[in-house]
Parts: structure tokens; C-alpha cells; sequence
């Protein structure tokens, strides 16, 4: 695959506001942020999507994601975040190498803490669920397939 933006930042050779760095991961603040302590948790794998990614990879993301949740938590005073990840362009996906989104949320305030929050037209995150149904018949059928690749 082709290099990315992130593995650039990953190599040092793009600048960015590194909190976070082990052996296989690290994290940095968003250069766009949707609210105050907007933190992308970055495997250093070069995987575009998470299917692509290594057992090991995915363990050292899944052992440091709360750790650093924890720490956004209490520096931007957020007692709720969504945790978001993007898989491929018709998800929004528009770096491919894999990576977490942590995005406090800030809703009566605003989203954006400091600077002039705009609860209608500022920055923030927008989500819609729409869902749709499930019948027992259908979970059965589709549920049989994929156990099966498990
Ligand atoms: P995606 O849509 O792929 O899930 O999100 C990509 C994220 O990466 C966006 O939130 C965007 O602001 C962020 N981003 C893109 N390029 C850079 C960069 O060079 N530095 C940092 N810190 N964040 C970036």
C-alpha cells in the first residue's frame, strides 16, 4: 500500500502534536478537531482498514485506548466521548492507514470549548441513525455465514 500522511507523522517526518508513543502505536491531537481533545490513536502497521490488521496491532490498540480516554477525560473535563472508526471512502475514511478517533463531546457547550462555540454551524460531530429491522429469520441466516470465517 502507499505510504500515508500517518506514517509519515509516524516516522517523524511530518510534524504533529504527539501525546502518546509505545512500540506499536501512537497518538496524536487532530489537526481538525471536531471539539476540544479531538486525539487520533494510530497502530504504526501500515494497515488501511482494521481487517487488515495484525493480532498484535489490534491488542496494543485495544490496551492503550482507554488509557488515553482516560487522560482526555480528565485534562478537557468531557464526561462523554465517542470513540469512531472509519473503514473505506463510503465510511468517511479519508487517510488510509487505520486509525481511532476520540472525540470528547462538549454538546451544551457547544462542542469547541475555547474559541466561539456555534451549536448549530461550529465544529462538532453530527451523527444520524436511521435503523432499520431485523428478523429472526434474517439474523439466523447472516449470523450462520459470518460464525462460519470466525
Ligand atoms: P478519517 O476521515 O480518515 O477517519 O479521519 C482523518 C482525520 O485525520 C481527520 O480528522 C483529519 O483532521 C486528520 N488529519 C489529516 N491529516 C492530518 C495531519 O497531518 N495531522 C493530524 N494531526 N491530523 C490529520
Amino acid at each position: 500500500m502507499t505510504d500515508s500522511i500517518f506514517s509519515k507523522i509516524i516516522r517523524n517526518e511530518i510534524s504533529s502534536h504527539k501525546i502518546y508513543e509505545d512500540d506499536f502505536v501512537i497518538a496524536i491531537l487532530d489537526i481538525g478537531p471536531l471539539s476540544e481533545g479531538h486525539t487520533l490513536v494510530i497502530p504504526k502497521e501500515p494497515a488501511a482498514t482494521m481487517d487488515e490488521l495484525s493480532d498484535g496491532h489490534a491488542a496494543a490498540l485495544g490496551r492503550v485506548l482507554p488509557r488515553i480516554a482516560r487522560a482526555i477525560k480528565k485534562v478537557t473535563g468531557a464526561e462523554s466521548y465517542n470513540i469512531l472508526q472509519n473503514n473505506g471512502a463510503d465510511a468517511g475514511q479519508a487517510v488510509e492507514h487505520v486509525h481511532f478517533h476520540i472525540i470528547p463531546r462538549f454538546v451544551d457547550r457547544g462542542e469547541i470549548v475555547e474559541g466561539k462555540p456555534d451549536k448549530e454551524n461550529g465544529p462538532g460531530l453530527r451523527t444520524t441513525w436511521k435503523p432499520g429491522t431485523l428478523t429472526q429469520e434474517e439474523a439466523v441466516e447472516l449470523g450462520k455465514h459470518i460464525k462460519r470465517l470466525l
